[in-house]
């Protein structure tokens, strides 16, 4: 249909595609946009954020979440993360908005991360960011489609990001984005910003923007992709349990906030003696990966910037022990067998 109508960039899917994430996710608009790293720039972009101000994130992650930042001129300020959640630890968040006063950076944005698919804890997070006066740009590229307190990914943070990389949970079959956000204001800046900010009509630029539209065929992928959408989430969730159920007591298999949902991005366990057990695992044919193994405040191209601490422990920690395990919807238990009958004998 899309090579039919020709309309490959913004085209009729685009919009329908639109309305379906806005629908699923309970929040009124969903503006579509080139990548989820796409998605975190036009955020800022549009709240403009700029050089002198602090946006906070978490060490332990993706390096677009801070790279944006820094695209946008601003500095990134690290905070360290829950050794439960792997997520953005509100405390150490406080102590990050400290460091960046005292340094005379002017506080603009958090954006925590639901990494490996669990959304963040937001009520604490969204105190302290209140109490700073800053919003919150929520990172969902791992996430959309879990909950918190039974509301869903896109709707507990003033705007929240997707990625539709194909190795997300709901996966294109090249890149794409999306920006989620009930303030209407926001999603008419994205919608400019994302076509060089354009105005009334294409050809009036209203402000500087860039090019970061979804491909039509992308939409027409993704469309098909949310019809089976929650039946994979749910299968995830089951392959998910099944491990845990296995593997408790013998790695640190990872722990889901008790009002939380996961959508199950990764299954990320703990392990000792990391490289042996990737080693072993690859001889079985398994294939694993490691994310992240080094957090960004380590990072080369992140060197001088602030930090909550003068070492992010738990970060740190994460990034020498961390593993993820074969993980997708139609995972079947035999292989899933293999992986643990593998990962016991590297343990042994
Ligand atoms: C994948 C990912 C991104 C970037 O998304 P792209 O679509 O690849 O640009 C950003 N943040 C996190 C946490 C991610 O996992």
């Amino acid at each position: 249909r899309v090579l039919a109508h020709g309309q490959f960039i913004l085209g009729p899917e685009v919009e329908e595609l639109e309305a379906r994430l806005a629908a699923l996710s309970g929040v009124p608009a969903a503006v579509t946009c080139s990548s989820g790293t796409d998605a975190l720039l036009l955020a800022l972009m549009a709240w403009e954020v700029g050089p002198g101000d602090a946006v906070f994130v978490p060490a332990f992650t993706f390096a677009a979440t801070a790279e944006v930042a820094a695209l946008v001129g601003a500095t990134p300020v690290f905070a360290d993360v829950s050794p439960d959640t792997f997520n953005l630890d509100p405390d150490s968040l406080v102590a990050a908005v400290e460091v960046a006063t005292a340094a005379g950076l002017r506080p603009a944005a958090v954006i925590p991360v639901d990494l490996f698919g669990q959304p963040a804890d937001y009520p604490a997070i969204g105190k302290v960011a209140a109490e700073v006066g800053v919003p919150v740009l929520a990172d969902g590229a791992q996430s959309f489609g879990a909950s918190l307190g039974g509301r869903r990914v896109g709707s507990l943070a003033a705007a929240t990001t997707l990625s539709f990389f194909p190795s997300k949970p709901l996966g294109a079959y090249g890149d794409g984005g999306a920006v989620l956000t009930a303030d209407q204001g926001l999603a008419d800046r994205l919608r400019s910003l994302r076509a060089h900010g354009k105005g009334a009509d294409r050809y009036d630029h209203v402000r500087i923007g860039i090019n970061a539209r979804l491909d039509t065929l992308q939409a027409a992928v993704l469309l098909a992709k949310l019809d089976v959408f929650e039946a994979e989430i749910a299968a995830r969730a089951e392959v998910a349990q099944r491990y845990s159920q296995l593997l408790d007591g013998e790695v640190g298999v990872p722990r889901v906030a008790e009002t939380a949902t996961s959508v199950w991005a990764q299954y990320t366990v703990v392990v000792e003696g990391r490289k042996a057990v990737i080693a072993h695992l690859g001889g079985r044919g398994i294939a694993t990966a490691v994310h992240y193994p080094i957090p960004l405040h380590r990072q080369p191209a992140f060197a001088g910037c602030p930090t909550a601490a003068p070492d992010l422990e738990v970060s740190q920690w994460l990034a020498e022990r961390v593993l993820s395990l074969p993980m997708h919807p139609y995972l079947a238990p035999e292989e899933q067998d293999r992986v643990v009958a593998a990962l016991r004998e590297a343990q042994a």
